[in-house]
């Protein structure tokens, strides 16, 4: 059994289920967390998705259920532990991971997310839930349909706290919060933290411990990051290229729009890789299905949205492409954290055409870092690329870009070959 574990507080039947599962070592914010969250207190922790949060906040939750054995009234369907997570796929996530780390116990765990029926989540809740992991939209329509009542919840977690601000969740968590228990442990894990959402978290806690296991949104070390600038219209082409040359198996490439996602699944399909898309046009069940293609290697190239891909856990994922570079800087973060996951190395290649320099910087700015960039043999970008009409650039500025387009190719001249 894992000293690492033990010493941390963790009961035998836990250390057992972890042997079990393959955890030798706690992670960063595990040592951190657990601790505190065992003793009840309220935790503010800045962790990236993949450093084990999950297991940070669920192992001492489990714990303390257990241990306090609070009886549940059944007539009135009262969960007494709440996660709340922003996206169906991560609610999915958290509940396997739980359901895994809940199994030595009887603990009743149940998710309730938008986007499937209400019956089956209606029986599940009815039968009894000690825990229940929600996405806020749908855990309002259960609570409106008296499936389901907060009164006795005693720990509240709030996972990728961050995103569910940025996407507008704040009213629904405002209801949600109303209907609680002032007297209850609160535990807020989030990548990025800024003012507002440090504010915000303040407002509903209590004196909190505050973790923050990596230098505030920064990337995970163990991911290694390179930038091709390409023409935009050649992208598609350089990205089966490198899956080809590279023999990357698995790949998780991000674009900006559901649109793009799904002609870029044409796109490989015509270059002969099988690839699936995962956006919020599709039902749960075809993103579920691509998702399990995926992970059952029948698809090589997962294509997929910012918001589709909260929460996906690909377990030692390879690569992550940014096929188009993130409109929001923290977006990055969020993207590259799918790979180099619990102390696996990773790697996230970005295809940056010209108009997306700006995004780059803002990238960069935000990591507080440059990162590096080679130009690919037979990819180079054009010196003056056929700019959308959006753009900011304007015909005045093109002479001045293209000599620094020229200096650019002589700094890369020599490093361009193809790897
Ligand atoms: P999370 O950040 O909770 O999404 O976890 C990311 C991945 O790391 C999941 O697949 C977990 O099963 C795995 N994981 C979490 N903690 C550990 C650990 N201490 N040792 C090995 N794997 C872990």
């Amino acid at each position: 059994m894992s000293k690492a574990f033990a010493n941390l507080g963790l009961n035998s039947e836990l250390l057992t289920t972890l042997e079990q599962l393959g955890f030798e070592t706690p992670t960063d914010i595990q040592t951190h967390a657990i601790p505190h969250v065992l003793n009840g207190e309220d935790v503010l922790a800045g962790a990236q998705t993949g450093t084990g949060k999950t297991a940070a906040f669920g192992l001492p939750m489990i714990q303390r259920l257990v241990t306090q054995a609070t009886v549940r009234d059944e007539q009135r369907n009262d969960v007494l532990a709440l996660v709340l997570v922003p996206t169906r796929e991560l609610a999915q996530q958290v509940f396997d991971n739980m359901t895994a780390y809940a199994q030595a116990t009887s603990l009743k765990i149940v998710t309730a997310y938008g986007g499937t029926s209400m019956g089956v989540q209606t029986k599940n809740l009815q039968a009894g839930c000690d825990i229940l992991i929600a996405t806020p939209g749908r855990l309002l329509d259960h609570m409106f349909c008296k499936n389901v009542t907060l009164q006795k919840t005693q720990t509240l977690v709030l996972d990728e706290a961050d995103r569910m601000l940025d996407m507008g969740f704040w009213p629904d968590l405002k209801r949600i919060l109303a209907k609680m228990n002032a007297e209850r442990q609160t535990l807020f894990f989030s990548a990025t933290f800024d003012k507002k959402i440090k504010d915000i978290a303040y407002k509903m806690m209590n004196d909190p411990k505050e973790i923050q296991v990596a230098p505030e949104n920064s990337t995970a070390e163990t991911v290694e990051q390179m930038v091709y600038p390409v023409d935009k219209k050649r992208k598609s082409e350089l990205l089966a290229y490198l899956i080809g040359s590279r023999n990357w198996q698995q790949v998780l490439v991000f674009t900006k729009t559901k649109q793009g996602s799904d002609a870029l699944v044409s796109e490989l399909k015509l270059d002969g890789i099988k690839a699936a898309s995962i956006n919020g046009d599709k039902s749960q069940g075809a993103r579920q299905k691509a998702l399990d293609d995926f992970k059952q290697g029948k698809v090589r190239a997962l294509i997929a949205t910012d918001v589709a891909a909260r929460g996906l856990d690909i377990n030692q994922l390879e690569v992550v492409v940014n096929f188009d570079m993130p409109f929001k800087a923290e977006d990055y973060v969020h993207r590259i954290g799918r790979t180099g996951r619990a102390g696996h190395n990773g790697r996230a290649i970005s295809l940056m055409s010209r108009d997306e320099e700006y995004l780059l910087e803002a990238v960069e700015r935000l990591l507080d870092t440059r990162l590096p960039q080679e130009w690919l043999e037979g990819y180079e970008p054009s010196l003056i690329e056929d700019l959308p009409e959006d753009t900011n650039f304007n015909k005045k500025s093109r002479s001045s870009d293209k000599r620094r387009m020229k200096a650019k190719m002589k700094i890369h001249a020599n490093r361009g070959k193809r790897r």
